[in-house]
């Protein structure tokens, strides 16, 4: 029940049924498993990785024959103008965490019980049909009928989406009779595997529902017409586009706030809710969860929100807050006309400099800020975002600050990628919205696939491929001497 279960449940169980194959899901989270799961965790994730190692574990207990934890990269194809819908790295790649775990392993988890095909639910039904026949296969079972089982698993899927579609319709006539009166209701911005686990939750659900307000959750939010990939183009999260769509749905429903959930140690989180809270016009809040988490820190924190939110509508206060749009451009946009500026990520940003340089793009790599505390960057960004976003940020933000800076001469480049699903596709967005927010009008330039606007050119990438590789062969012969005095005793 961990993790993606909600949703491709009715997909996988109708699927094995169908084939006739017995499927048993693990118990209901509940403290034992809970506490397993963090015995059993051999690294520091974040609390839903957690609690999966918990199910894991519960299942082992109930002695299954497989069990089938699938690698699933993206949840099928993208909607909202986006051309990516993946899921984040931990999610896609957690059957290999659960097999690193050594307690699970001695439990008798191993490569013959764990049933783990890898699934781009967006490369069409023979990729998932070539992926599910090898793990049939595997169990025993005839694979002549995994086609029609993989379509009646589509049917269900559809009837499960068909019910969640009319729960919206119902869901967007509550928040107009309450902005009739007046009322907030309360858009409950988790994802499946926390929002409906009230355990995982620190059943905060019910808590607003006590309190007496209505409690709506992301499934049901009608935001799936809402479009803002053009004002936020590289988010590759598909619940990363979820939540950033409702920041949009809250903006024009006066009487909807957005309540978020996140977990310490999520990567996705760390970098969507500083782009969330740059379009986000009115109070909002955000709730940061581990399993150290108590009601109480909850209780406070809600009941000071629901405060804020009457006051809001008490006053019908006028939101003034800027929002702001990513705004990234391609290389064509600077040639001849600026100076772009790498920051100090790797050596390797030489020879992507030296490349440039060689496209008549003038080219530099920004130096190391000498400040270790990385205090500038920090200053205007919050959440655990990682050391090499804070790193190369502050080596910008030491720039811009020098007496001869001037934003119509220089512009950054910043790696992205259009697909992730690493922090790094998201550093030039946030970077974008963080200068933006500063008051600092400087181009960020960066890269993106052959067919987007962000197309670097298929030749400079082979070069920039040539520099990397020497690099790299220069890097191993440095090693390789460095061990070694140049004058013998002298060192
Ligand atoms: S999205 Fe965040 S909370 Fe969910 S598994 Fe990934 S890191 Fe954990």
């Amino acid at each position: 029940r961990g993790l993606l279960f909600n949703d491709f449940s009715p997909f996988f169980i109708t699927f094995f049924s169908y084939l006739g194959i017995k499927t048993i899901v693990s118990d209901e989270t509940n403290r034992k498993i809970i506490n397993r799961g963090l015995e059993i965790v051999p690294a520091e994730y974040c609390f839903p990785i957690k609690v999966a190692y918990g199910h894991v574990d519960n299942l082992l207990k109930k002695d299954v024959d497989y069990i089938f934890i699938p690698h699933i990269a993206n949840t099928g194809e993208p909607t909202r103008g986006y051309k990516y819908c993946v899921t984040c790295l931990w999610t896609q790649s957690t059957p290999d965490l659960m097999k690193s775990a050594p307690k699970l392993v001695k439990e008798g988890l191993n490569l013959k019980n764990l049933l783990s095909p890898s699934l781009f639910f967006d490369w069409g039904l023979n990729h998932i049909e070539d992926q599910m026949k090898k793990t049939v296969a595997k169990m025993g079972y005839s694979t002549k009928n995994v086609r029609a089982a993989l379509q009646e698993g589509l049917v269900n899927k559809k009837k499960f989406d068909k019910k969640i579609e009319e729960k919206t319709k119902e869901a967007f006539n509550s928040i107009q009779e309450k902005c009739k009166k007046n009322e907030p209701t309360f858009l409950v911005m988790a994802r499946p595997y926390t929002a409906y686990d009230a355990n995982v939750n620190n059943d905060i659900v019910n808590k607003i529902l006590d309190a007496g307000y209505l409690a709506i959750p992301l499934e049901f939010a009608p935001i799936g017409s809402i479009d803002i990939s053009k004002q936020m183009p590289k988010m590759y999260w598909i619940e990363g586009q979820k939540k950033l769509a409702a920041i949009e749905l809250l903006n024009a429903n006066k009487n909807l706030f957005g309540i978020d959930i996140t977990y310490f140690a999520c990567g996705p989180d760390a970098q969507i809710n500083q782009q969330m809270r740059c379009r986000t016009q009115k109070p909002f809040l955000t709730v940061e969860m581990d399993e150290h988490t108590g009601d109480a820190g909850i209780d406070t924190r809600l009941q000071a929100f629901f405060n804020t939110v009457k006051s809001y509508l008490g006053i019908e206060a006028k939101q003034i807050s800027k929002v702001f749009n990513v705004k990234l451009k391609g290389l064509d946009k600077i040639k001849g006309k600026k100076i772009l500026f790498i920051p100090p990520m790797s050596k390797h940003n030489h020879a992507l400099s030296a490349v440039f340089n060689a496209y008549k793009i003038q080219s530099r790599v920004l130096e190391v800020s000498p400040d270790e505390t990385m205090e500038r960057a920090r200053s205007c960004t919050c959440g655990l975002v990682c050391t090499p976003y804070l790193h190369t940020t502050e080596a910008m933000l030491n720039f811009i600050q020098k007496p001869g800076f001037d934003q119509e001469k220089f512009a950054f480049f910043q790696a992205a990628t259009d697909c992730g699903p690493c922090r790094l596709g998201q550093y030039a967005s946030l970077e974008s919205l963080l200068f933006q927010k500063k008051g600092i009008d400087v181009d960020i330039i960066t890269g993106g696939e052959l067919d987007s606007e962000f197309n670097l050119g298929m030749s400079l990438l082979v070069k920039v491929w040539y520099g990397i590789t020497a690099v790299d062969q220069l890097e191993k012969m440095r090693m390789h001497t460095r061990p070694y005095e140049v004058n013998k005793g002298t060192s």
